[in-house]
């Protein structure tokens, strides 16, 4: 059974993922208004009341906009963590779960762990490593910087959903004020095509299969200029294999697909034994 990844939209006027493995059904940050969240899961063929749980990012309106309505019309809980709960904006939720930074939760099939990343929300700003049957799943929007946490948590997923918020000549050029431009580019602001394609380049794990590229800004990048970034630094470092996916805000993106890898088939063990002999005839 695929592990499946669906991002609903993506950027500074709302962030919506979906997660599903079988009946378990994850939204992480429910961003889109209510009735745009349960719209868009039409599109895909869920119904919004089959959602298991949503989790939060951060108290930022572009990550919670819908959430309070879609957790009471749809009676699904929210997880945040202690310090997000506490800033929570506006109507509160049907139910709270519990998250807490560096401690794992089980939600149905998926084992979530929050970790702490650098951004500017009034209360910590949370990435998710997210354990599935399929392997490993990094999100990460809303960061100003790689932290070590982050690069470490990250190396060894198979499918990575990534910010690259903006091109930093456009950020300059850009029609922002002075003190906009340096929040967005601080180090408690986002992350940059360029500083994503640093991390593509130093610190992408060899296991990764896929490269979501998230929360573009519609102002200051454009999605062909995030990809070919990311491709070239996956080229430069013999990565080409790596599956890039450009995420929109105004629509929902395809669907990535991670089929759980088969234990050990009897061909590989087969072929394990013929090996020595393969060795051994040609030396
Ligand atoms: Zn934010
Ligand atoms: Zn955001």
């Amino acid at each position: 059974m695929p592990v499946l990844l669906t991002v609903l939209g993506s950027g500074s006027a709302g962030n919506a993922t979906l997660l599903q493995h079988g009946e378990s059904r994850l939204l992480v940050d429910v961003g889109l208004s209510c009735r745009e969240t349960a719209r868009r899961l039409g599109t895909i063929g869920v119904a919004p009341e089959s959602v298991t749980a949503a989790v939060i990012t951060h108290a930022h309106g572009d990550h919670t906009r819908g959430a309070a309505l879609f957790s009471r019309r749809y009676e699904v809980p929210v997880h945040a963590t202690e310090a997000t709960r506490a800033v929570w904006p506006g109507p509160d939720v049907r139910s709270w779960g519990g998250l807490e930074c560096d401690v794992p939760a089980d939600i149905g099939a998926f084992r979530i762990t929050p970790f702490e990343v650098s951004h500017d929300a009034d209360a910590e700003t949370v990435a998710f490593h997210v354990e599935t049957a399929a392997g490993g799943i990094g999100l990460a929007t809303d960061v100003g910087v790689t932290t070590a946490a982050l690069r470490s948590r990250f190396r060894r997923c198979r499918l990575l959903v990534m910010e690259s918020n903006h091109a930093e000549d456009l950020l300059r050029v850009g029609p922002y004020s002075a003190s906009t431009k340096a929040r967005i580019a601080g180090e408690r602001g986002h992350l940059s095509n360029e500083a994503l394609a640093r991390f593509v380049r130093e610190d992408l794990g060899s296991s990764v299969e896929c490269l979501v590229l998230a929360h573009l800004s519609r102002v200051n990048n454009l999605p062909e200029l995030a990809e070919m970034t990311c491709r070239e630094a996956l080229e430069a470092s013999g990565r080409s294999d790596v599956r890039v996916v450009v995420t929109r805000q105004d629509r929902v993106t395809e669907t990535v697909r991670l089929d759980a890898r088969p234990a050990r088939p009897d061909a590989l063990a087969g072929r394990q034994i013929a090996l020595p002999l393969q060795v051994s005839a040609t030396s």
